[in-house]
């Protein structure tokens, strides 16, 4: 089945997610578990979540993507602040323990200064604690591929690999690949999909990827920018998605959108144009 959606705001509660899901011919879904920029969040409504799974097993809804808020660094330079990032992840995943088949995804984050390898180590530090936690759980913790932007951590496929293997290569880690940041960041997924694939696979495994974001790029290979462009109208173009979305490596994956749009119609518009591209 193609796993296709788009990210939606959670402020109406997930039934309403899924339901706007429905409408726009989506099967899969994304949501910050709080504000983007930080803060509480809000009290999981048990009678909403009820509804949700009802909704979610009526539409086939069976993958959903919890991503995590964009502000929090897990490498960052003081101890106050990792813990903050720790705290936000652990609620997380505490709540999303509530919904069945959430992935949980994060940015890596940025070592301001600290150099790359220090950061790595704290964000393997932070991920133990993070699933010695939630033991008890099992939501898939997903590394998202970031373009290198400032002084990102997460562009190379081998500093996601070293995050994992000093998190001691546990199961629950994986990679959700986003094409805008993996095209900015220099892997040649228009000319060359196979080679960045097998490059995925000798570096960190096919076996850990579990989502694909799916955004065109505002900005030339290898910019390094991070600005998302709806599909087809970006340096990526809409021959490149007809390939990933038909990738015998990809094509089981749930594929979300964070494209620009002023509404979720723009989101039905583009998942019409992807169920066009897709070969069954
Ligand atoms: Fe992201
Ligand atoms: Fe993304
Ligand atoms: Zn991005």
């Amino acid at each position: 089945m193609f796993k296709i959606g788009c990210h939606l705001s959670s402020s109406k509660g997930y039934n309403h997610m899924a339901e706007e899901t429905v409408s726009i011919g989506g099967n899969t879904f994304q949501f910050f578990t709080r504000n983007p920029r930080g803060g509480a969040a809000k009290p999981i409504d048990p009678a909403d979540v009820e509804l949700y799974r009802k909704t979610a097993a009526e539409s086939g809804i069976s993958e959903i993507i919890a991503h995590a808020p964009y502000t929090m660094n897990p490498c960052a330079a003081t101890e106050a602040l990792r813990e903050f990032s720790l705290n936000t992840m652990t609620d997380d995943l505490a709540r999303l323990s509530l919904t069945p088949g959430a992935l949980y995804n994060f940015h890596p984050g940025s070592h301001v200064g600290q150099g790359t390898d220090a950061a790595i180590e704290l964000i393997a530090e932070l991920l133990g604690k993070l699933l010695a936690a939630d033991s008890e759980n099992s939501t898939p913790v997903l590394l998202e591929t970031m373009a290198g932007k400032g002084s990102e951590v997460g562009s190379k496929f081998e500093e996601l690999r070293r995050i994992i293997d000093l998190t001691g290569g546990t199961s629950r880690l994986g990679v959700c690949l986003d094409t805008c940041h993996v095209y900015d960041a220099g892997y040649d997924i228009v000319n060359d999909l196979d080679g960045v694939l097998e490059e995925f696979d000798r570096v960190i495994g096919l076996d850990r990827l579990k989502a694909v974001h799916l955004n065109d790029s505002k900005n030339p290979f290898c910019s390094h920018k991070d600005r998302h462009e709806k599909i087809g109208q970006g340096s990526i173009g809409t021959e490149a998605f007809a390939r990933i979305v038909n990738h015998p490596v990809l094509r089981d994956l749930p594929f979300c959108l964070e494209t620009p749009h002023e509404d979720i119609s723009g989101y039905a518009g583009e998942i019409a144009l992807l169920k066009s591209l897709r070969k069954e």
